[in-house]
């Protein structure tokens, strides 16, 4: 069986895909956080509405 290599690191090994699971990992993570940057946003835009009642509060 021939050896493959991983296309992000060059870690020899039989990947799929041609990347390790390590780098798959990583690509993944890099995605995920994709997701994360329009989930902050979401959260700022509650934060707002957050603050706004404390100050109809304390005010
Ligand atoms: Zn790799």
């Amino acid at each position: 069986m021939d050896k493959n290599r991983c296309m992000v690191c060059a870690k020899e090994g039989a990947f799929e895909g041609g990347i390790c699971d390590l780098c798959k990992a990583i690509i993944r993570g890099e995605a995920l956080e994709g997701q994360h940057q329009i989930k902050k946003d979401a959260d700022k835009s509650l934060h707002k509405e957050g603050t706004e009642i404390e100050r109809k509060r304390g005010g």
